[in-house]
């Protein structure tokens, strides 16, 4: 037989067998020796924390035979089936795979059927967030009525998304996530198991990483494992394999961020791809830290953290300078960037724009709230080469030495860094291109809100170039947000903001700075009348009611763009 994953070899097979989760199984297990079990329970928390673990343990201790204690005996056919994922009466549906429908359907016929070969029949419906609407109501209605030989066993990740009728009919319990303790309590009992010796800095490393999940550390267990040649694992070993970067590399980059030098922290993050780091993991390791720093920072202390006595001391000097609004905000932004990389074609970009945001949001002091709007636009300049060329070296140096002689960090107001000359200062041109720019906000907040990583890139890394006729200019601030922003669903996603600001006539092309010197050469600030009688102006009558919108339009725009815009819009 294959390998079988830690995770599965040690799932736990009793209530008391399962970790940190006291407060949850000592009342399931009371509710079964008194008899008093409802139709209907809801586990909610962090992924990996034994949610489906403990509702498989409940669908056995149900349907046991002789059961003891609330506990299953794991010997009885009943039990022995369920283990086995034999048995016809449990029923376990995955709600994040195929949303349910089916199942559902499914559910709904037969759920007034009596079980099979059990006592009860029982479903597990894990990630049930993301159940569809019908699916929902069809779950509802059932959960109205439970026929008595039924027990739903609901799980989520995001309890906050179910409907609150769906809440209101189950016994809800939230798990919370493993301490570092637990989990290293529990990775020492496994390497007992499999004959490994190993060093409690390693098991601490991978719980630290785990993040609270014993699914996450388990198998991140397996992965140290597969090099553990002696037997022996070492935190060297654990470190290497993981990719996890030392703490000091950290610190370096705290301070790159605190001082607010952006070209350092871009060279850091060269530095680590060079070493073959892998982005996510270097980016959910630097989250860790952060949320430690902040963890100091609210005197939560040593416990919490595990960390060596020394570690913890560079660690409360290290978060001083910070303050807690920052280290969230941060956490925060850095959240976001991790969760676009999975998807991201471009990581390493995504992950310097998310260093040049934290640099603003760092040096913003007490305007930190506004500085993480702020910061990109001025840091986006900088962004356009991400390995620092010989003289925007030296323009940042001479920044940084600027920025020394004032109070850095600590709270002073953000200390602006100077404009880079160039193309990305230009105006705006081409007649018409005042109402674009109006509208401009309104755009972003669209784009904003229907897809992250497309607005992060606009309001970061492009500027409005020009108009010519229907055409829009946006210019990227290097060749490679142009193409970032010309991927199909980035411009589509423009495309439709346009529209919904009601400038849908509108086509976009995207710049780079090469090309925008050439393609919005000819074009100026003001009304360019080469430009419309070029075209075949073909006047259009005013309609009657027009609105004074449309009115406004017609003052600014040529003839021709109004035309399609008032055949969609009025
Ligand atoms: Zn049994």
């Amino acid at each position: 037989m294959a390998h079988l994953a830690l995770y599965r070899e040690y799932r736990p097979q009793r209530f008391s067998d399962v970790v940190g989760q006291e407060h949850i199984t000592r009342t399931l297990r009371n509710a079964l020796v008194q008899g008093r079990l409802h139709h209907a329970y809801l586990l909610s928390g962090p992924r990996g924390t034994g949610k489906t673990t403990v509702a498989r343990i409940l669908a056995k201790a149900v349907n046991c035979l002789a059961p003891q204690d609330g506990e299953p005996c794991n010997e009885c056919e009943a039990c022995r089936r369920i283990t086995s994922g034999e048995a016809l009466d449990l029923i376990e549906i995955d709600a994040a795979s195929n949303r349910g429908i089916d199942e559902i359907r499914d559910l709904r016929d037969k759920v007034n059927f009596a079980p099979v070969e059990l006592k009860y029949k029982v479903y597990i419906i894990d990630e049930v967030h993301m159940l569809t609407e019908p699916a929902f109501n069809a779950l509802l209605k059932t959960l109205e009525e439970p026929p008595s030989h039924v027990l739903f066993v609901l799980a989520t990740t995001e309890k906050q998304k179910l409907p609150i009728t769906i809440l209101s009919r189950c016994q809800a319990f939230d798990y919370r996530r493993l301490s570092v303790d637990e989990i290293v309590g529990r990775l020492r009992e496994v390497c007992a198991a499999q004959g490994l010796r190993a060093s409690p800095e390693a098991l601490t490393a991978i719980a630290r990483q785990a993040d609270g999940g014993m699914r996450d550390a388990l198998s991140l267990l397996d992965q140290v494992m597969a090099y553990a040649a002696e037997g022996e694992i070492t935190l060297d070993m654990t470190l290497a394999v993981l990719g996890s970067a030392p703490l000091d590399q950290f610190l370096a980059l705290d301070g790159h961020l605190i001082e607010g030098d952006v070209g350092a922290a871009l060279l850091w993050l060269d530095e680590m791809v060079r070493a073959g780091k892998d982005l996510r993991q270097l980016v959910r390791d630097y989250l860790a830290h952060l949320r430690d720093l902040l963890l100091v920072k609210l005197e939560a202390g040593a416990a919490v953290l595990g960390l060596p006595p020394e570690a913890l001391e560079q660690m409360r000097a290290r978060a001083e300078p910070f303050t807690e609004r920052q280290l969230i905000g941060a956490i925060r932004l850095l959240g976001q960037a991790e969760t676009e990389l999975r998807l991201s074609p471009s990581p390493r970009l995504l992950v310097e724009v998310a260093l040049i945001r934290l640099t603003g949001l760092f040096t913003g002091g007490a305007e930190e709230d506004r500085a993480e709007e702020r910061a990109p636009a001025r840091a986006a300049a900088q962004a356009s080469a991400p390995a620092p060329a010989p003289a925007r070296r030296r323009r940042q140096d001479e920044a940084g030495a600027a920025r020394a002689e004032e109070p850095s960090g600590g709270g002073g107001p953000a200390t602006p860094t100077p404009p880079a000359a160039g193309a990305s200062d230009a105006a705006p041109v081409g007649s018409g291109v005042e109402r674009v720019v109006e509208a401009w906000g309104q755009v972003l907040e669209f784009v904003r809100t229907s897809r992250t990583s497309t607005y992060r890139l606009l309001s970061t890394s492009a500027r409005i170039g020009g108009l010519r006729g229907k055409m829009l200019y946006l210019v990227a601030s290097s060749q490679v947000f142009a193409q970032l922003l010309r991927r199909r669903e980035d411009k589509a996603t423009i495309e439709k903001a346009l529209e919904q600001a009601g400038l849908g006539e509108l086509q976009v092309e995207i710049l780079s700075p090469e090309e925008a010197e050439t393609k919005l050469a000819g074009l100026n600030p003001a009304s360019d009348p080469g430009e419309q009688s070029a075209r075949e102006a073909e006047p259009e009558p005013a309609a009657e009611g027009d609105s004074p919108l449309m009115e406004r339009l017609r003052s600014i725009f040529p003839p021709d763009l109004i035309h399609e815009h008032d055949e969609e819009g009025s």
